[in-house]
């Protein structure tokens, strides 16, 4: 698997320390506040819990699976719902966790969504921000890394659903995703 990696970009270690940072700073601005941490499938869950391991704080953890990526490398533009959250938000705080805001679509469709329920606050913290890809109008409140406008996997993030489990985030062989018949992708690696 390591070796469809052309590049690593953020190592484990680096990481490890955004998590850290972003976990303390979430205990320190959420202090008493008890927020609901709503982790985004599949992409944020390795990023969700390193950032709430981090964060000596009272929360809740919720899951939502909200898709734009159809197993390729450009985003698709339709959102889809595919598994809603099983919490009443009204009144509630909200940090949604995660893995890359790209177009800011997806992004978008869930702020719009925890809006119209009636949560009290809606903030983001995002491993990754690809701000070059941005179509609409929307911020990052926490910020692991900036991130240049390529494709990339690794910890959490997939190509066809591989690759989530690297430790660290990389781009991926060019080749991997033109050649059909690349070794990984048929499940040889
Ligand atoms: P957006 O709606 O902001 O364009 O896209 C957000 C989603 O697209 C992310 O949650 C992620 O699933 C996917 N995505 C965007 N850029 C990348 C990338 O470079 N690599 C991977 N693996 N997924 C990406």
């Amino acid at each position: 698997m390591n070796n469809d990696i052309e590049r690593v970009l953020y190592s484990e270690a680096d990481i490890a320390a955004a998590a850290q940072r972003i976990g303390a700073q979430l205990a320190q601005d959420y202090a008493g506040k008890t927020p609901i941490l709503l982790s985004v499938l599949k992409g944020a869950i390795l990023w969700t819990v390193d950032v709430m391991r981090a964060m000596d704080e009272y929360a809740e953890i919720e899951f939502i699976d909200v898709s734009s990526y159809h197993g390729g490398v450009e985003s698709a533009g339709t959102i889809t719902l595919r598994t809603d959250l099983t919490t009443d938000v009204k009144g509630r705080d909200i940090i949604i966790l995660e893995d890359i805001v790209d177009t800011g679509r997806t992004l978008k469709y869930m702020v719009e969504l925890l809006e119209q329920r009636g949560a009290a606050s809606i903030k983001v913290a995002s491993l990754l921000d690809k701000k070059e890809g941005r179509v609409v109008d929307i911020d990052v409140d926490y910020i692991g890394f900036d991130v240049p406008n390529e494709f990339v996997v690794g910890y959490g993030l997939d190509y066809k659903d591989l690759y989530r489990n690297l430790p660290y985030v990389g781009i991926l062989k060019p080749a991997v995703y033109t050649a059909e018949d690349s070794a990984t992708l048929n499940g040889q690696d």
